[in-house]
């Protein structure tokens, strides 16, 4: 409790998955650049606080404890940071997303160590119920703007929308949904923006927990027969984890999710317009309009300005 006035911090909640970091030099230089970036731009109101949720393993939580005494040193606003043990989400997790682990993830059996790729999409489970908002962010980012006004767009969802994202950036989709679209030539799954349903990308996104925990649709969909009956119906058979259970339930249910901009997840990785998309790819990597975060997925580099 803040003070004699009986008002209440207003915490903003985000999350990052930060494990196997003190193994990866190059997973320490994106922490940095993306912790760096967005305590510069920063700005709260007074009475607000920064809650910083990482989701670790012991030694990257040590690794990670000194790191942020450096990167916040001179942040400007109220904050705190918790560490979850990686070990401890997925012996809670892997029971409700075991069976959505064979569509989603490489290799044939669902290893009970992937089932934390799963984590967003069953986090209205997981966390407490006084938990309502939180974003889930990627370490490979770069901030050009106020988070805080990312927590603005929460405000913005229309009745029904559980979460909020950007669209995917590659033809990725095109490919995943390949036998599909051949089947159903006139569908739009998989095809380019405005038009088209290119898929998400989950480097960013906006959970609403509480919207999570009412809706009976998502929440239907998280059934195991549910999930095989659309993986069936759709064809689908991925890798990505979280991001292709949102792509594949989006293609069915789009009004389940809220739109962001672009720019909210400039996605940098261009793979696959080397291999076999070149012709269409521009269609999917433009981006009008201002830039928020920078996105430099598969270690793609990120411009200084
Ligand atoms: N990550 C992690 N440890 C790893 C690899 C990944 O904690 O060894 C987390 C980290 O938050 C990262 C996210 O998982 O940003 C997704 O991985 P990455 O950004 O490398 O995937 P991409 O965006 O290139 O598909
Ligand atoms: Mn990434």
């Amino acid at each position: 409790r803040g003070g004699e006035s009986g008002a209440v911090d207003q915490h903003y909640h985000i999350l990052m998955m930060f494990t196997k970091v003190d193994k990866s030099r190059s997973l320490q230089d994106k922490f940095r650049v993306a912790m760096l970036s967005m305590v510069k731009h920063a700005r709260f109101l007074e009475g607000e606080v920064l809650v910083l949720h990482f989701v670790s393993d012991p030694a990257s939580k040590e690794l990670g404890e000194r790191m942020l005494q450096e990167f916040l040193f001179d942040a400007t606003f109220k904050y705190e940071v918790l560490f979850h043990d990686v070990e401890a989400l997925t012996q809670k997790l892997y029971p409700i997303v075991e069976a959505m682990q064979q569509h989603f993830s490489s290799g044939s059996g669902a290893y009970y160590s992937d089932a934390i790729f799963f984590l967003s999409v069953a986090m209205h489970h997981i966390m407490p119920e006084s938990l309502t908002r939180i974003l889930q962010l990627d370490l490979d980012l770069k901030y050009r703007t106020n988070i805080r006004d990312l927590f603005q767009e929460f405000d913005h969802f229309p009745p029904g929308a559980v979460i909020g994202i950007t669209r995917e950036m590659q033809p990725v989709y095109r490919h995943t949904f390949w036998q599909y679209r051949k089947e159903n030539p006139q569908a739009r799954v998989g095809e380019p923006p405005p038009e088209g349903l290119p898929g998400f990308n989950s480097g960013v996104m906006l959970l609403d927990l509480g919207a999570m925990r009412a809706s009976a649709l998502y929440n239907q969909l998280l059934k195991p027969d549910n999930v095989a009956k659309l993986a069936d119906q759709y064809r689908f058979r991925g890798h990505l984890g979280d991001q292709d259970f949102f792509t594949m339930i989006g293609m069915e249910h789009p009004e389940l999710f809220y739109p962001l901009a672009c720019g909210w997840n400039r996605q940098l990785c261009t793979w696959w317009r080397d291999h076999g998309y070149g012709e269409v790819f521009h269609l999917y990597y433009r981006c009008n309009g201002p830039v928020y975060i920078y996105h430099g997925n598969c270690n793609s580099p990120i411009p200084d300005d």
